[in-house]
């Protein structure tokens, strides 16, 4: 059976075949039924079907409907909705309520976008399995023995799995588009600046995207057009005119890169690398021009990503104090034990872990042999993708080297994890 759109949603909702009450409360059963999934940090039951029957009120009277009337939408822990919890799958934020809602978000609710819920993510959206949340782990719908991937694993489940239409997620580097392709649905993550950061909880602040997941790039473009462009409060989403990607075509062919050593050496798994191939002669057999191009950095995007991450990542995370947000412990008797204790009992594991190596790049003495390096190779590695994107429409190529892998076999092995980022790094 095809996957339900926002196109076929509302036609059904237009002809009566369906109420939107209807609609919430067969979300609120597949969300009750896959509880094993473990998508959710928080339903919204409550407010979704308030909203769902407020809407079929407005339909009654023929009164105006938005946009995304009758779709229900799912976001992950990271994004701020006023008097909902929002703690980044963290224990440090597990008691936070947002004073305020992200403009992405409030974006969607405006046009009628109903929220079913908080969807379980990476601690701080830092992993690409959804294992280091607080939570525990988000499974593939598809095999629950796999990760969904990360961080925006419950986002991509949560489409996955039935219980919502569309999802906002988040990126630094992967965070996407990954969880998209493990769990067969579209990601996508948008050229920094697009979309407004306010409201989003900050880990890399010059890497993070809000991003969207669906199963039909249609209700993406729609989702998108809704929520790009400026923002007063946030002075890097310049105000540049909005296209209606709802209304884009691709017209003529195009001319497509793709890394050809990626597919002649061993680094990505065969079923990889075989679809790949099969994707390039599927777009070369529809006309488009498909080359190989080469791209000389492959070794050190990791590396270059999680030096500045972390180091974005130990000055954003440093206003979790025990003090003016979240957790505190109750041991501490003074300041500094405030400190200590809450941001030691508060932080997961790799949180942690980023936190150090983030402050030790940044330290006096190694901050030029590190950070500075990292952000000259940054600029290296833009430089050449943008040198093949003048010449080319797209770069095509798989989103991870590896397949789902199963629940807990890289815990012990947080190196395994980071290069399994290395493909989408670059964007
Ligand atoms: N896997 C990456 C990381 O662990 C992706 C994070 C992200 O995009 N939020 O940092």
């Amino acid at each position: 059976m095809p996957h339900p759109t926002i196109a076929t949603t509302q036609a059904a909702l237009a002809t009566g075949e369906v109420t939107t009450q209807q609609l919430v409360e067969r979300y609120l059963a597949a969300i009750g039924e896959q509880r094993y999934l473990n998508i959710y940090v928080e339903v919204y039951a409550d407010g979704a079907l308030d909203q769902a029957k407020e809407q079929d009120g407005r339909r009654r009277a023929g009164s105006k409907l938005g946009r995304l009337a009758g779709v229900v939408i799912s976001i992950k822990d990271v994004i701020c909705y006023a008097g909902h919890g929002v703690s980044a799958g963290s224990a440090i934020l597990e008691e936070f309520v947002s004073p305020y809602t992200a403009t992405a978000l409030q974006r969607l609710i405006d046009e009628d976008a109903i929220v079913i819920g908080r969807t379980n993510c990476d601690e701080f959206a830092m992993g690409s399995g959804n294992e280091n949340s607080h939570y525990g782990p988000t499974r593939n719908a598809a095999d629950p023995a796999r990760v969904p991937g990360g961080s925006s694993g419950g986002a991509a489940v949560s489409v996955q799995a039935g219980t919502c239409l569309l999802s906002v997620g988040s990126s630094t580097g992967g965070s996407v588009r990954q969880p998209a392709s493990f769990c067969g649905l579209y990601g996508f993550k948008p050229t920094y600046g697009r979309i407004s950061r306010h409201g989003l909880i900050a880990y890399g602040s010059s890497f993070d995207q809000i991003g969207l997941l669906a199963h039909d790039p249609a209700d993406i473009a729609l989702g998108l057009e809704i929520i790009a462009g400026a923002d007063n409060y946030d002075a890097t989403a310049p105000n540049r005119p909005i296209p209606l990607y709802s209304k884009a075509k691709s017209e003529g062919p195009k001319r497509l890169a793709y890394f050809g050593d990626l597919l002649e050496g061993e680094g990505a798994d065969p079923a990889i690398r075989t679809a790949t191939r099969q994707a390039i002669e599927g777009y070369r057999a529809a006309g488009h021009i498909v080359e190989s191009v080469t791209f000389d950095y492959f070794d050190y995007v990791v590396p270059t990503y999680y030096v500045l991450t972390t180091a974005e990542a130990s000055s954003n995370l440093s206003r979790y104090d025990g003090m003016r947000y979240g957790y505190r412990s109750p041991e501490a008797d003074t300041l500094e034990e405030t400190y200590r204790m809450s941001r030691s009992e508060g932080f997961g594991t790799e949180v942690q872990r980023r936190i150090l190596l983030g402050t030790f790049v940044l330290s006096s003495g190694y901050y030029d042999a590190f950070y500075g390096k990292a952000q000259r190779a940054r600029r290296v590695i833009q430089e050449q993708l943008r040198g093949i994107l003048a010449d080319h429409d797209f770069i095509l190529m798989p989103v991870s080297p590896s397949l789902p892998w199963y629940v807990g076999e890289q815990l012990d092995d947080p190196v395994a994890n980071y290069l399994a980022d290395i493909l989408h790094r670059a964007g």
